[in-house]
């Protein structure tokens, strides 16, 4: 390793990015905070600037720069404060910094992320929704700058571990039959499909395995984490829809697999701990304590698996539909989730109805080439109407 490195953290305040500053405060001889951003929670925002001294911190609007300012002066903290999505793209792009975690959630993601690959920095992904809505430009911009891009979903974090280390010329080039991709099968696995329509939004978001943010919760419940994660799959690892398999597998300790022409099968094992997939990437390719607990196999005894139930789980043909339709395709779905899940978290609408608002979206709206980002945020902004237009007739 040369020298400290410098990590921009977008999404600090959430979920991965708390685990993210857990694993760099464990290292301060290697990694050293450059900036961190939040949305909605300034007070821990605040928190984290006093603990981290970033030299930046970015917040939504004017309003909220002018709190945090103040309460930064009263604390002694020399932070900048920035704003607004100008100021997020500023602080993953800036030249002093290494390495961006990319942890906002969903489509106000895409931008800021890009941003860091397109400056060629180490991209660490957790933000898959962006991945999704833009997969072909936001290859081509690793490609043309030289980003390293780093997976930081569980899943693929695991294949990218069980993949060898130049799989750029293809996954049947270097022997690989197919992906198996992991899936808890979420809170609902064994819920009878008639009483879904009764599930409350703190039911969904209590997930067995995982401790995560909502969005990511609703949409484990729903499986289209597994849809959304089989399209990253699809663009991190140059497979086809064909070449990746969804196995559930409620115990959440193989966190995905690969199995060869040979007959081998790989897998990476772990206590379901996002600190393993972030220190993982941080270090990579060294290694570096993150924290989790060793894995207790003997306290497991036994790992159970399952075909996924797409009665059941809609969402998981919906996204096998959009993969194969390509385009616009993935980024309609992906949006139409965003305001669906969101409706369902604001109880307007019943969890079942998540699947019919996006199936409603992918059947009206047509797939066009995407070759702009213009383009893909077209498609996110007619998929967002769409979808709420459904709301006003169907929702609560
Ligand atoms: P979270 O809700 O806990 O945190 C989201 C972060 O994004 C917060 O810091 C919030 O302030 C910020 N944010 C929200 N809306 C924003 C907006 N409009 N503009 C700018 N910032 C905004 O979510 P999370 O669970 O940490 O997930 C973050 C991303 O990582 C998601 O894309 C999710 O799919 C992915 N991911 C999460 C996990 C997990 O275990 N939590 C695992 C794999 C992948
Ligand atoms: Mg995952």
């Amino acid at each position: 390793m040369s020298g400290l490195q410098r990590i921009t953290v977008l999404g600090a305040t959430g979920s991965i990015g708390l685990s993210t500053l857990d694993v760099i405060a464990r290292h301060p001889e290697r990694y050293q905070v450059f900036a961190l951003s939040g949305y909605s929670r300034l007070s821990e925002l605040l928190a984290l600037c006093v603990r981290h001294s970033p030299s930046y911190a970015v917040v939504p609007s004017a309003e909220a720069a002018q709190q945090l300012r103040a309460d930064l002066r009263a604390a002694g903290s020399a932070t900048e404060v920035l704003v607004g999505e100008a100021g997020l793209c500023q602080v993953a792009a800036a030249p002093e910094v290494d390495a961006v975690m990319a942890a906002i959630v969903g489509a106000a993601g895409l931008r800021p992320t890009l941003a860091a690959v397109e400056a060629g920095k180490k991209v660490l992904l957790a933000n898959k929704e962006a991945l999704v809505m833009s997969g072909a430009l936001f290859m081509q911009a690793v490609r043309r700058s030289g980003a390293v891009l780093l997976p930081i979903d569980s899943e693929h974090n695991a294949i990218f571990q069980c993949l060898p280390g130049d799989f750029s010329r293809g996954l049947p080039q270097v022997g690989v039959r197919r992906i198996l991709l992991t899936a808890s099968g979420g809170p609902f696995r064994q819920t009878p499909q008639s009483e879904l329509a009764a599930v409350t939004p703190e039911q969904a978001c209590a997930h067995p395995n995982w401790s995560m943010g909502r969005k990511i919760s609703v949409d484990s419940a729903s499986m289209m984490n597994k849809g959304l994660e089989l399209i990253e799959a699809c663009w991190l690892f140059d497979a086809r829809p064909a070449q990746i398999e969804v196995v559930v597998h409620p115990q959440s300790v193989i966190h995905s697999l690969v199995d060869y022409v040979d007959g081998s099968v790989l897998a990476q094992l772990g206590n379901p701990d996002m600190r393993t997939p972030i220190a993982n990437a941080l270090a990579w390719p060294e290694r570096i304590d993150s924290g989790v607990a060793p894995l207790d196999l003997f306290a497991i005894a036994r790992l159970d698996f399952q075909a996924p139930d797409e009665q059941r789980f809609p969402c998981l043909r919906l996204s096998r539909e959009a993969a194969d339709a390509g385009g616009s395709a993935p980024a309609l779905l992906n949006a139409a989730n965003e305001v669906a899940v969101a409706a369902f978290l604001e109880r307007r609408i019943r969890f079942p109805e998540i699947a019919s608002m996006i199936e409603h979206v992918l059947d009206r709206e047509p797939v066009v080439a995407v070759d702009t980002l213009d383009a893909v945020f077209t498609a996110d902004r007619q998929a967002r109407l769409l979808a709420e237009q459904w709301l006003s007739r169907h929702g609560r």
